[in-house]
């Protein structure tokens, strides 16, 4: 059912993509403004001449757990896109000493697998495990490392890595809360809710493409290389979009929904509160056919690399919170990590075609000052409402994030319309 209600979502990031899709759902007429001449944002995918071929800006991970990540790709009808083991377990290297292991936590909510040597990291014991809990009563001022002891076993081969990664935020500085936040949703829901699951064959394929084709099939208008110059506000409402060829007028029924990085929306929206430190993420990717039998994604311990990840045609790498090597030569870093993928996957090849993905503003800095910066999703404009990784989610920068924002700011705009 069509309503005379109109939204402008400004920015096709996954933030304005979901909310986009979600007020197309209901019947909302849509208009989707985006400053590049395509969707996707920090998660995109495009054909990069050097490399000869399809690669996405960065290797990106969901969980079995992300119900809002997986709410809107079977929205857009994309979740067979999304790849992975049926177990939850997840495959190491230790770069130094060539030691390889496996973790397979047990499917449901007691983690059994703690207590079973076969299962958990080599050489850690399940109090080590347990220790994890104390993250759930964590404060907003602390960082995972006022909490945890950040040392052992378990913290090097396993918690470092992974907060490392999700966070994309040294652990020494990194918000206690927010690695609660991901233990509350990942090891206290079960192995069930933390098996990985990577876009197949590229990011677009599954998170991009099919959000637009849902969007066009519901008579939404998308509009590529519309940048958003300037925002009026009146009283109590937005009032005037402002683009660079023409300034659009609001009226009552119209709901603006501003998806667009905190730095962007800062320049945008008088006294607004948003994250002001960044972290940056590289991606290295080869183009080598992923070996027989590779898993998929693959931890690497003490390497410059942290996460191999193989696809039949090509072999990525991810370094994150990597801003003291973001400025380190591009073909010298290939030629590093290309190495650790050789140990990694025991290939003994020349460096093959590459390219190097630098993302220096990957995320906003996860850390609890910047964290206390995010704004809610209202805001004092009736018909103006805030959606991004970036906003107040309660989680870090990650897709579900992003998704659960966008879905946030389309609920307050179908109840201000009273749909
Ligand atoms: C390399 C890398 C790896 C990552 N890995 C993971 C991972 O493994 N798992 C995970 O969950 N998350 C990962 N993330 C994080 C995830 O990509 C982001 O959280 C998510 O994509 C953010 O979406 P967003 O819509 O909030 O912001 P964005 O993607 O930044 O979207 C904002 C959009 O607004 C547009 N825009 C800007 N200014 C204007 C304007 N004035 N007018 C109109 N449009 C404008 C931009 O062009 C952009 O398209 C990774 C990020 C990076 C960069």
């Amino acid at each position: 059912m069509k309503t005379a209600a109109h939204a402008h979502v400004i920015g096709a990031g996954l933030a304005g993509l979901a909310a986009a899709t979600c007020l197309a759902g209901r019947g909302v007429a849509v208009t989707l403004f985006e400053a590049a001449g395509q969707a996707g944002g920090r998660c995109r995918s495009y054909f990069d001449p050097n490399f000869d071929g399809v690669i996405d800006n960065g290797n990106h991970f969901i969980l079995t757990g992300n119900q809002a990540a997986f709410g809107y790709l079977r929205r857009i009808g994309a979740s067979a896109a999304m790849q992975g083991s049926a177990l939850p377990e997840k495959d190491f290297f230790a770069l130094a000493t060539g030691e390889r292991w496996t973790i397979r936590p047990n499917p449901g909510r007691v983690p059994t697998w703690v207590f079973d040597a076969r299962r958990r990291v080599p050489g850690t014991v399940p109090a080590e495990y347990l220790e994890l809990t104390k993250l759930l009563l964590a404060r907003p001022g602390q960082r995972i490392c006022d909490v945890l002891s950040c040392k052992g076993v378990l913290w090097e081969r396993l918690l470092q890595p992974f907060f490392l990664g999700a966070l994309n935020t040294r652990p020494e500085e990194a918000s206690a809360v927010l690695a609660g936040a991901l233990v509350r949703r990942t090891f206290l829901r079960g192995g069930n809710a933390y098996r990985t699951r990577i876009a197949h064959p590229t990011l677009a394929a599954a998170f991009i493409d099919p959000a637009l084709e849902f969007l066009k099939a519901r008579g939404a208008q998308i509009r590529f290389n519309e940048r958003l110059r300037a925002i009026t506000f009146g009283g109590r409402a937005a009032a005037a979009l402002e683009f660079p060829d023409a300034t659009l007028p609001l009226s009552g029924q119209d709901m603006v929904i501003l998806a667009v990085p905190p730095w962007v929306a800062r320049d945008l929206v008088p006294r607004l509160s948003a994250p002001t430190e960044f972290r940056s993420i590289i991606n290295a990717h080869f183009k080598y056919p992923a070996p027989a039998g590779a898993s998929g994604m693959q931890g690497m311990i003490g390497g410059t690399a942290e996460w191999i990840f193989t696809f039949p045609d090509r072999i990525s790498v991810t370094v994150s919170a990597a801003d003291a090597i973001v400025d380190r030569d591009r073909a010298d870093l290939a030629q590093t990590l290309w190495a650790e993928v050789c140990a990694a996957l025991d290939i003994s090849a020349p460096l093959p075609k590459w390219q190097i993905v630098k993302e220096k503003r990957a995320t906003f800095a996860a850390t609890p000052a910047q964290n206390a910066m995010r704004p809610a999703a209202a805001t004092g404009w009736r018909n103006f409402f805030l959606a991004g990784d970036w906003t107040d989610t309660g989680l870090p920068a990650t897709i579900e994030g992003a998704v659960q924002s966008g879905e946030t700011a389309a609920a307050l705009a179908l109840r201000q319309l009273s749909l």
